[in-house]
């Protein structure tokens, strides 16, 4: 184990100045995923910035309707919010999709979106991994890679990210907010993760020291969303393929729609060519298989993961038609 300092920070500013201050440190929520990668020697940090205690552990509704969550709410706290099981269902839904409850009470809404890739080969320092060390080489490309993307991904890393929660954020237009040295700034939560390119150790466009603060969903008429995550078993286990939607109609057809697949790629894949041929359109199967086929035409699967197309295929259409309303003719 290697010897590292441990700081807690009582604001924001003490955050971000004690980050400052130690060069190699990281930032400390709830521990499930940093203290995990520790332990298997994946992450040494020389010094650990605890911010898990900081006043940002609450959900508030702003004047304009939208709603605030700050970066310290615990996963079930989040998930059982009143609010947001009324408003925004498919991010209740997805928050309790992941993990389990003993996790779910200490992980933190920041730490969260800042989990790293449960690709195996990340997590063992015996094997090849851009990601851990760049130049490397990516060991699952020609390895085991059932659980890898389809989408997206490069020859530099085909890792998926593995947050439920950053799913539903992308469909639902969540913004991130951040605090830094340079000072504050927000960025839309569909942008927030990386595709890997030729920096796949990069997950997020989070900058060094930046702390996030908060996630902002936005006011706007209440839609129906929902989540769906197929795993290897009910509970526990991370995502196969998921996909998170919104949709809302006016006079018979849709006029909102937000569709974001997760697991299938490094970052939330929002579905922006599934929602074009969505908007304006009345809500029937074949308008949904129709949207749904034109995404995932740009699948470019694995050697062993082609099930995963099918699998989104059939939970995108699931969600989707449980969303809308029944058409008459
Ligand atoms: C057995 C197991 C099963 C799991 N299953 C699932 C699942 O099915 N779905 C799912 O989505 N997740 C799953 N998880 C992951 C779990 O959700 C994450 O570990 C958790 O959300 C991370 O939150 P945390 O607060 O503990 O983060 P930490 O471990 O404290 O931190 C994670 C990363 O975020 C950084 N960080 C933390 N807070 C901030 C902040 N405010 N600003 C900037 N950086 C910050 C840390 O430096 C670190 O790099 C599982 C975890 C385990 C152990
Ligand atoms: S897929 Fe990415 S995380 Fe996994 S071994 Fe390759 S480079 Fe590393």
């Amino acid at each position: 184990m290697k010897p590292f300092t441990y700081v807690r920070a009582d604001s924001v500013e003490e955050a971000t100045d004690a980050f400052a201050a130690h060069p190699g440190a990281r930032y400390l929520g709830g521990g499930t995923n940093l203290v995990d990668l520790m332990k298997l020697g994946v992450e040494a940090p020389a010094a650990l910035v605890d911010v898990h205690r900081l006043p940002l552990d609450t959900v508030e509704e702003l004047p304009d309707g939208a709603l605030r969550i700050g970066a310290m709410v615990r996963n079930s706290d989040l998930a059982a919010h009143p609010t947001v099981r009324d408003r925004y269902p498919a991010l209740s839904q997805a928050v309790l999709a992941g993990a389990s409850g003993q996790l779910r009470n200490a992980a933190t809404t920041g730490g969260n979106l800042l989990q790293r890739t449960r690709c195996p080969y990340f997590q063992d320092v015996s094997k090849p991994c851009n990601k851990r060390e760049p130049g490397t080489g990516c060991g699952a490309l020609e390895g085991v890679h059932r659980d890898h993307a389809v989408l997206g991904y490069s020859q530099q890393c085909i890792a998926t990210n593995p947050s439920d929660m950053a799913v539903a954020l992308a469909a639902l237009d969540a913004r991130v907010e951040l605090y830094g040295t340079e000072g504050a700034r927000s960025v839309a939560a569909a942008d927030f993760h990386r595709l890997p390119g030729d920096h796949p150790e990069r997950d997020t466009e989070i900058r060094p020291g930046e702390l996030i603060t908060g996630v902002v969903l936005p006011a706007g008429p209440a839609s129906a969303s929902a989540y769906r995550k197929a795993r290897d078993r009910a509970s526990y286990a991370f995502a196969l393929a998921s996909v998170a939607a919104v949709l809302h109609m006016t006079d018979g057809v849709v006029d909102r729609v937000g569709i974001a697949f997760g697991a299938l790629a490094h970052r939330p894949w929002r579905a922006r060519r599934a929602e074009e041929a969505l908007l304006g359109a009345a809500p029937t199967a074949a308008a949904f298989e129709h949207a749904v086929d034109l995404e995932l035409a740009a699948a470019r699967p694995l050697r062993d993961n082609a099930y995963k197309v099918p699998l989104a295929r059939r939970l995108a259409l699931d969600v989707l038609g449980r969303l809308a309303p029944p058409v008459t003719t």
